[in-house]
């Protein structure tokens, strides 16, 4: 799993290894809060714009904070397990795989694979 830290130097537009003399620069501020002393550092910038690409981190973080993370509560579509997920995320990761491999059977397969109603 992926930290703070790695997302930021990954994505953070703000975020520069080095500015001015100044490590883990921050467009927003002296230095980048994720860098620095605190133990839980928040960053609005942070949260809205680049945590949401991790939904796994977003969900930790938010928990470490004692954030709301009733957002990021899905319910699969398919074993309608409850999963940390974003918007665009439909399926928990079990079946994220599952939905993939039966993709790729069905891709074979083509409509074979599709199987009756039970009743
Ligand atoms: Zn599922």
């Amino acid at each position: 799993m992926k930290t703070e830290k790695q997302l930021i130097t990954a994505e953070c537009a703000n975020y520069f290894r080095e500015m001015n003399g100044i490590t883990n620069y921050c467009c927003l501020g002296n230095g980048c809060v994720f860098f620095g002393e605190e133990e839980k550092p928040r960053c609005q910038y942070f949260e809205t714009s680049v945590l949401p690409l991790d939904t796994d981190l977003e969900f930790r973080y938010r928990k470490e904070r004692m954030l709301s993370t009733f957002n990021l509560i899905k319910s699969c579509k398919r074993c309608l397990e409850p999963f940390a997920g974003n918007n665009k995320e439909k399926y928990c990761k079990g079946c994220k795989v599952e939905r993939k491999r039966e993709q790729k059977k069905t891709h074979c397969l083509q409509r074979q694979s599709i199987t009756a109603v039970t009743d």
